[in-house]
C-alpha cells in the first residue's frame, strides 16, 4: 500500500507577503491521520522563508531544481548541501520546463537524479511526452527513454525513496488534463519498466501525475491503481484548490 504525496510545484510565483498567506491558509487544514504527504516547491529565493513558516506543520519542503554539483564555478546554481541546510527534503529535477527552455538533456537529468539519491533528499523525476509524440503514437517510448536515463545510473536498492512524475507536456499548464485512463496507461507502463530493474522497487515507487490537475480531476485520477497523487503547478497557488486536491489524494490512500 503506497501512500499518496501531493506536491505542489510553484514555479516562478509568489512573493514573501503572498507566500505568508498561503501557507498559513495551507497549514489550517490537517488531514487526519497522515493520510497524505504534502509538500511545496517555492523558487529557491523563497526557500529560507518557507522552511520557517512551515515549522511544525506537518508540510514538507522541495526545490524545484538542483545542480548535479557539489560546490564551485557554477554560477547561478544551488547544490543539494545547500538546500538541505534549509530543511529541503525533495527536489524536482527533469521538468519539462527546465527541458525545454534551459535545455536539460536526459544525461543532465541523470546526473542530477544520481546526486540527489546520494544525498538523502528525495528526487521528483519529471517525465512526459509533447503533443507531436502522443499523436506519432510515442507516448510510451519516450517516457520509457527519459525514465530509463535515470533508472540506468543509480542502484536500484534505494529506487524505491524516488518519486516519479508523469506529466505530458501538453497538459502542463494547458488546462487540458489527460483522462484517467491515458495517464493509468503511462503510469503502468512506468511501474513495469521499473520492475524489469527491481520488482520490489516497483511496488513502492511512486508515481505521481502531473498536467493542470484540479480539484475536479483529482479524484478521478488518484483513484486509478498506479497513481498514487500530483505534482500540481497552477492550482498549488490557490490554497483551497491545492487543499481539495490533497484531500482527494487523502481518500485514495485511504480507500486502499
Ligand atoms: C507543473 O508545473 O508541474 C504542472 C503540472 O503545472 P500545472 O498543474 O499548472 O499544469
Amino acid at each position: 500500500m503506497r501512500k499518496s504525496i501531493v506536491a505542489g510545484n510553484w514555479k516562478m510565483h509568489g512573493n514573501l507577503a503572498a507566500n505568508a498567506a498561503l501557507v498559513t491558509d495551507l497549514l489550517n487544514t490537517r488531514f487526519p491521520g497522515d493520510a497524505v504527504d504534502i509538500l511545496v516547491c517555492p523558487p529557491a529565493v523563497y526557500i529560507p522563508q518557507v522552511a520557517v513558516l512551515l515549522q511544525g506543520g506537518g508540510i514538507a519542503l522541495g526545490a524545484q531544481n538542483a545542480s548535479a554539483f557539489e560546490k564551485g564555478a557554477y554560477t547561478g546554481d544551488i547544490s543539494l548541501s545547500m538546500l538541505a541546510e534549509f530543511g529541503v527534503q525533495y527536489v524536482i529535477l527533469g521538468h519539462s520546463e527546465r527541458r525545454a527552455l534551459f535545455g536539460e538533456d536526459d544525461a543532465q537529468v541523470a546526473e542530477k537524479f544520481k546526486a540527489v539519491m546520494a544525498s538523502g533528499v528525495k528526487p521528483i523525476i519529471c517525465i512526459g511526452e509533447t503533443l507531436d509524440e502522443r499523436n506519432a503514437g510515442q507516448t510510451l517510448d519516450v517516457t520509457a527513454r527519459q525514465l530509463k536515463a535515470v533508472l540506468d545510473v543509480v542502484d536500484t536498492d534505494s529506487l524505491s525513496e524516488a518519486i516519479v512524475a508523469y506529466e505530458p507536456v501538453w497538459a502542463i499548464g494547458t488546462g487540458l488534463t489527460a483522462t484517467p485512463e491515458q495517464a493509468q496507461e503511462v503510469h503502468h507502463a512506468l511501474r513495469e519498466l521499473i520492475a524489469s530493474y527491481d520488482a520490489d522497487a516497483a511496488a513502492k515507487v511512486r508515481i505521481l501525475y502531473g498536467g493542470s490537475v484540479t480539484a475536479d480531476s483529482a479524484a478521478q485520477l488518484f483513484a486509478q491503481p498506479d497513481i498514487d497523487g500530483g505534482l500540481v503547478g497552477g492550482a498549488s497557488l490557490k490554497a483551497k484548490d491545492f487543499l481539495a486536491i490533497c484531500s482527494a489524494a487523502a481518500d485514495a490512500s485511504a480507500n486502499g
